[in-house]
């Protein structure tokens, strides 16, 4: 595990949060597979990389690399150094894949290259932990929770990010699902860093009515 590989890594995820997914995965990886959706160039696909393999555990990350809304050529975070000029789309799949090999992680990562919604179709792999990093609108949002946060294991994490209190900070659908997941009684607020929002799916046999208040 080579730190020093992630400045080299385009993304959205500060330190903090790329630890906090580290130490998090390593908790609970040994419970099954991680999967994260949003993967863009491999930031986030390191750090829960990292921790599955020194588990033997296993990642799945899926992005269909063709770049979230916002990413589109005139939009707000378009970059053109992942611009496809053969392609005439976004294809961060290039850059990702060069993430994956430099960081030895090609005996652990998984790259499932489609749409959240395609993959989730026949999947029931319970998972350990689940990562929501995918398009920003509600709808992308809201599909990426209810895809992929019904096979979390009893005990394991799900993790949002893109948490802002206000629209001045950042679009609010990512918090929006985050409340959501909430309301439904099926997870324990653990706490946020930076923008990650931590969620625990309750062990089997604890009640929410059992657990006390939070603020969140
Ligand atoms: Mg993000």
């Amino acid at each position: 595990m080579d730190r020093s590989l992630i400045d080299g890594v385009k993304g959205f995820l500060s330190q903090e949060e790329g630890e906090t997914l580290y130490e998090l995965a390593l908790e609970t990886c040994s419970m099954g597979p991680c999967l994260e959706i949003g993967s863009y160039c491999g930031k986030s696909t390191l750090w829960l990389g990292w921790a599955c393999q020194e588990r033997g555990s296993v990642l799945f990350a899926v992005d269909h690399h063709r770049g979230s809304e916002e990413q589109q050529k005139g939009e707000l975070f378009f970059d053109a150094e992942v611009w496809s000029e053969a392609d005439q789309a976004v294809d961060t799949f290039r850059l990702f894949r060069q993430a994956v090999d430099r960081a030895q992680l090609n005996d652990t990562v998984v790259p499932v290259v489609a749409p959240s919604t395609v993959a989730a179709r026949f999947w029931s792999t319970p998972l350990a932990l689940v990562f929501i990093d995918g398009g920003h609108t509600y709808a992308a949002a809201y599909n990426d929770y209810a895809c992929w946060a019904r096979h979390i294991v009893p005990g394991g994490y799900l993790l949002i990010h893109d948490i802002y209190d206000s629209i001045e900070e950042g679009g609010q659908a990512p918090h929006h699902v985050f409340k959501m997941a909430l309301s439904s009684g099926e997870y324990e607020f653990v706490g946020r860093k930076g923008s990650l929002g931590i969620l625990r799916r309750y062990p089997a046999g604890v009640f929410p009515s059992d657990l006390p208040e939070k603020d969140y």
